[in-house]
């Protein structure tokens, strides 16, 4: 069942339960205190928090999202990209618990023939809020085995937004992949995490208003007057059980271009776990860039435009890693457009103003490589003959000041030689910059405006190293 077609099954099933088809929002929030879109949800959230009434009670969407806070675990976990498309039913005042578990359960274990995933029932583990009665009687009366039914705190399976409003406890779909994957559940617990378990959907239930307090240590004041479902389950989830693959990166819409990366390195795929992790990365990396130029963002040293830099350069990096110097993109995104395009034929229209942003990002980045590299190396060099474990903070101010090299390179390449970078002094050193830059422009008062705008780009430069932060662990490709 290829990934286009899960989409088709979702809306077409829900469809036939009387809901509103929306089509996917864009990848750049429309919540503004959101860079992203990071969930199905998040388009419906004045309904959700009740600001607005929505104009369908029943609304199903597949929704396009990125969530840059799992790059970490790209290519290391077999379930997370940092972009992915969410399947999503949302009630607002209309079904609640009963109607979602029993969408749920049909939809997942109907057969193909009849529109279904077709999965075998016995397959399920659901966790639940160990107060919920209602959830496990449902999930009961669909045929769940109330021995798959695994209990938690309010701590493990309550949603809110963090502040006053909506919450909720979930019921959380997992998969059992089989006792090759893992040791069986003991004592009625799931672990998530590892392989064996793979959570597919979440289902939300909107059902309390909450005070204030920190975490999940507030108060249920009442039950809200219109009660809310929002669910997600991961389409590339449901995509890598269905098409008999290991991992998300192994799907119709992704693999290709491992198959590309292959034949660029000539090493093959599945050899060697170092190399694969970089192959998953690359693939991932390479989709989430296409998709979020596709949707206006461009790279940039601040907010999104930062997280697409960091995408295309980590590919660009872990393609030199693998032992290609030349420009790489040209091969790959193509790839991964015609992968895509199935599901969004606005791709191939759009190829062209797409692929010249990213090659010209590739581009600026193989030049701020081939200028700074010789000095990393020396500096390096330098270091490991001192026995020092880290990168004097001086050098990466140089090779970021004189060579342009962004500090996250500094840092991760660093870290491949098995060193550190002493961060703090990188920092001082800018600051006295910053500060020199200010002094500058201010002696000039009024004079040369060249300078105020090179002070602010050093303001700019420095956003890009809390941006960094954001990402931080990313970077050990
Ligand atoms: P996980 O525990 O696996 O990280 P989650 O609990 O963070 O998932 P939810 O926020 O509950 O995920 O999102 C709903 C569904 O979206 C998940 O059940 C999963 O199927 C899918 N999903 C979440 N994050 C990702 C991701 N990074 N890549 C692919 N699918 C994802
Ligand atoms: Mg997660
Ligand atoms: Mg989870
Ligand atoms: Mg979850």
């Amino acid at each position: 069942m290829r990934s286009a077609e899960i989409a088709t099954r979702w809306n077409d099933y829900f469809a036939k339960q009387g809901h509103h088809i929306a089509p996917s929002t864009s990848l750049v929030s429309p919540d503004p205190s959101l860079l992203f879109t990071v969930a199905g949800m998040v388009p419906f959230i004045p309904y959700i928090i009740g600001t607005e009434q929505s104009p369908h009670p029943r609304i199903a969407s597949v929704q396009k999202c990125i969530r840059t806070k799992d790059i970490e675990e790209v290519g290391k976990t077999t379930r997370h990209g940092t972009f992915f498309q969410m399947l999503g039913n949302f009630s607002f005042g209309d079904y609640f618990k009963e109607g979602a578990i029993n969408f749920a359960w049909e939809l997942l274990t109907s057969p193909e023939s009849e529109g279904g995933y077709g999965f075998e029932p016995e397959r399920f583990w659901v966790t639940i809020w160990n107060e919920d009665d209602e959830a496990l009687s449902s999930l009961v009366n669909a045929g769940v085995n109330p021995d798959q039914i695994v209990k938690l705190t309010r701590e493990e399976i309550f949603w809110d937004t963090g502040q006053p409003g909506p919450a909720g406890p979930c019921a959380e779909w997992h998969y059992d992949r089989g006792p090759e994957y893992g040791p069986d559940a003991v004592g009625g617990t799931v672990d998530p995490g590892g392989d064996r378990y793979l959570e597919i959907w979440n289902l939300v239930f909107d059902q309390y208003l909450r005070g204030p307090g920190d975490g999940k240590n507030y108060e249920l004041i009442r039950e809200l007057d219109q009660k809310a479902i929002d669910t997600g389950a991961g389409l590339e989830r449901i995509a890598f059980l269905k098409q008999g693959v290991e991992n998300f990166y192994e799907t119709d819409e992704v693999f290709p271009v491992i198959g590309e990366v292959q034949r660029l390195t000539g090493l093959t795929y599945g050899e060697d776990k170092d190399a694969d992790v970089r192959f998953r990365v690359i693939a991932d990396h390479i989709r989430s860039s296409l998709m979020l130029i596709g949707d206006g963002v461009k790279p940039g040293n601040e907010g999104r435009g930062y997280v697409l830099r960091r995408l295309l350069r980590r590919t660009v990096r872990n393609m030199r890693l693998m032992g290609v110097d030349d420009a790489a993109l040209p091969a790959l995104l193509p790839v991964s457009k015609d992968a895509m395009k199935l599901t969004y034929p606005e791709l191939d229209a759009d190829f062209s103003r797409i692929s010249e942003v990213a090659y010209k990002e590739e581009d600026v980045f193989r030049r701020t490589l081939a200028s700074g590299t010789t000095i990393f190396d020396t500096a390096v060099a330098k270091a490991k003959d001192a026995g020092a474990k880290a990168l004097p903070g001086a050098d990466a101010f140089q090779l970021h000041d004189t060579y342009g090299f962004p500090i996250d390179i500094t840092l991760e390449m660093a870290s491949e030689a098995g060193l550190q970078v002493d961060e703090a002094k990188f920092r001082e050193l800018m600051n006295e910059q910053r500060e020199r830059a200010r002094a500058d422009a201010k002696a000039k008062k009024g004079g040369h405006a060249d300078t105020a705008v090179y002070a602010g780009l050093l303001e700019q430069r420095s956003t890009e190293f809390k941006g960094y932060h954001e990402l931080v662990t990313a970077t050990e490709v």
